[in-house]
């Protein structure tokens, strides 16, 4: 008996390179777009490699947990880095990219993370990316969280390296990821002796064994469900309309915002400015008193399929996560999720105001 899964025709080059190329028109670039045969962390951390070296001299912006992690790779590299960190509850300004660049007329490098799923913000990329320009420096984006839920636009916002992964807002694969990369990039990995080569980790080789080839053989056998499930979720997103998509997301992390502040009780969004908040996930702080883990605990034991989660680490304490993504970014989920954050709020003494909750969730979602 054959099996939808496992007994598959092989993934042809062609159709390969046909999945790069609607990514790449997904994300409206006239650049090279490679896929990666992993997790986004694969070419987050590619790309780090390729470019970054001893000569290097990286303006890090930590808005959240992988800018914290970016600096690490960076460090390791040998690069110089100038760490700007931001509280997690906004969100990074173009002042203060072009503050550290005054600073440290050296920078050469800027890595930002665009929205932070784990924390709740998103930054001003265009914004960032015109300081970059004016001062030459590389510009390396983490899109992983915001594509799909928000415009990412690589080429309008002079990103030399955009690195995106289905598993959020596109409500796809997590196996697979991709990240477009410029002329400038391609020149400095060329240049950097620490390049990866002939490792899974190297981009180089990519562009050696596939884009300059004409893309008509794959360096090693694809990895053929993430390839096909890719490809259906850009095809969905295509027939949905990217624009509705976004919408979507948009209207949830309204929805959510609006619900928390009318449920009361001390809840909080976490982000303070509405416009430094990520439409792709929603971060509540929970009332003084009440562990936000404690919550999430006791509305996920009540319904396992929520969209709850509570923050990362230290942040579990005071974090609650509205994962309103993909497929999740819907009306139902961000009632449901007031509805069992009420209920668990109720059950610690708290008290709330569900009807107005919802109802406001309502209004700001129209
Ligand atoms: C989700 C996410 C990633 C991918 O990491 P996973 O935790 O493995 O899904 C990378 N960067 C950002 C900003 C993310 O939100």
């Amino acid at each position: 008996m054959t099996h939808p899964f496992l007994d598959l025709a092989p993934l042809t080059a062609a159709r390969f390179a046909s999945i790069e190329d609607r990514v790449a028109r997904l994300l409206g670039t006239e650049q090279d777009v490679v896929i990666m045969q992993g997790e986004a962390l694969l070419p987050l951390e590619g790309a780090i490699r390729a470019t970054a070296g001893p000569g290097t001299t990286a303006l890090n912006v930590i808005t959240g947990p992988y800018g914290q992690t970016f600096g690490d790779w960076l460090r390791d590299c040998g690069a110089t880095v100038i760490d700007l960190a931001v509280p997690f509850h906004t969100a990074v300004t173009a002042a203060q990219v072009r503050d550290a660049f005054a600073a440290h007329p050296g920078i050469d490098f800027v890595s930002l993370v665009h929205a932070e799923a784990a924390t709740g913000n998103t930054n001003p990329v265009a914004a960032v990316g015109e300081v970059a320009r004016e001062h030459g420096a590389l510009f390396y984006l983490d899109a992983v969280a915001s594509v799909g839920a928000e415009p990412v636009l690589p080429d309008a916002w002079g990103v030399d390296l955009c690195v995106i992964g289905a598993q959020k807002a596109m409500g796809g694969p997590a196996g697979v990821s991709a990240v477009s990369v410029s002329e400038r990039a391609w020149a400095r990995m060329a240049a950097n002796p620490a390049a990866p080569r002939r490792s899974y980790l190297s981009l180089l080789d990519w562009k050696e064994r596939w884009t300059d080839g004409g893309r008509r053989a794959l360096p090693h056998a694809p990895a053929q469900l993430e390839m096909l499930a890719l490809e259906a979720c850009v095809e969905r997103i295509e027939a949905e309309g990217p624009e509705t998509v976004m919408d979507r997301h948009r209207a949830a992390a309204a929805a959510t915002r609006a619900g928390a502040l009318a449920l009361g009780g001390g809840l909080e969004p976490y982000v303070r400015e509405a416009r430094d908040a990520a439409p792709v996930a929603t971060t509540l702080r929970a009332p003084a008193g009440v562990a936000a883990s404690d919550l999430v605990a006791r509305a996920l034991a009540a319904d396992p399929a929520l969209a709850l989660a509570a923050g990362g680490g230290a942040l579990a304490k005071e974090m609650i996560r509205v994962n309103h993504y993909g497929a999740q970014a819907t009306r139902g989920t961000v009632l449901a999720a007031l509805t069992s954050l009420a209920t668990a709020l109720t059950a610690h003494g708290v008290t709330v105001r569900l009807e107005a909750a919802l109802e406001a969730a309502e209004a700001a979602w129209r």
